[in-house]
């Protein structure tokens, strides 16, 4: 039994946190709406991509990670 929960991993066994995974942000929306708020164009959410298989196996929503990307 572990401790601390699996962050979910690709076919090669990266997650998130690996340099050679990538984060992608997604924009479900276009922007009209947003730009009213002036805080500009924040993503829906943000998918982790593996570099090296390809793999799109992580997502997250959370806002302070998505602001990153905005
Ligand atoms: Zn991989």
């Amino acid at each position: 039994m572990s401790d601390t929960p699996a962050l979910p991993t690709c076919a090669c066994g990266r997650d998130r946190r690996h340099p050679l995974v990538i984060p992608e942000p997604v924009y479900l929306r276009g922007g009209c709406l947003v730009w009213g708020l002036g805080m500009g164009k924040l993503p829906d959410y943000v998918n982790y991509r593996c570099r090296q298989c390809g793999e799109v196996f992580d997502k997250t929503t959370d806002v302070a990670i998505r602001r990153q990307y905005r």
